[in-house]
């Protein structure tokens, strides 16, 4: 007998997944979850922080003004491209800390030619 297979209207996670149940509009708990967190946050109030922080540096350093490590996951992916966009990617420096995974790598590569930043890369043996 086939289980069939039903997935989160909004994030697609199916219903085999540890400790998930949706709601009548067919959302998981994980999303919901998300937004009780993520809801109560001051996103504006964040964002003035971090450009108060980030002009206390900018145009400082001789070269850049800051550096951003990144594996090429989409977490630090992002990081890296918000920061070209609030300095400009001459004030950025990457510095590539692969996890050994090749499309990891080549993703990371990619993206330092994208935002058009200097790099240079860190090899961590384990
Ligand atoms: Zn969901």
């Amino acid at each position: 007998m086939v289980e069939e297979i039903t997935r989160c209207t909004r994030c697609i996670l199916p219903s085999n997944y540890p400790n998930i149940d949706f709601d009548e509009k067919g959302e998981c708990r994980v999303c919901r979850e998300f937004d009780e967190k993520y809801a109560k946050i001051d996103w504006k109030a964040r964002e003035a922080k971090l450009h108060k922080i980030l002009k206390r540096y900018r145009g400082k350093g001789e070269k850049y003004d800051v550096m951003v490590p990144f594996s090429g996951g989409k977490d630090s992916s992002v990081v890296a491209a918000l920061l070209v966009e609030a300095l400009g990617k001459d004030r950025v420096l990457g510095v590539l800390m692969p996890k050994g995974i090749q499309d990891d790598i080549d993703m990371a590569k990619l993206l330092v030619d994208h935002l058009g930043i200097k790099s240079f890369t860190v090899n961590i043996k384990a």
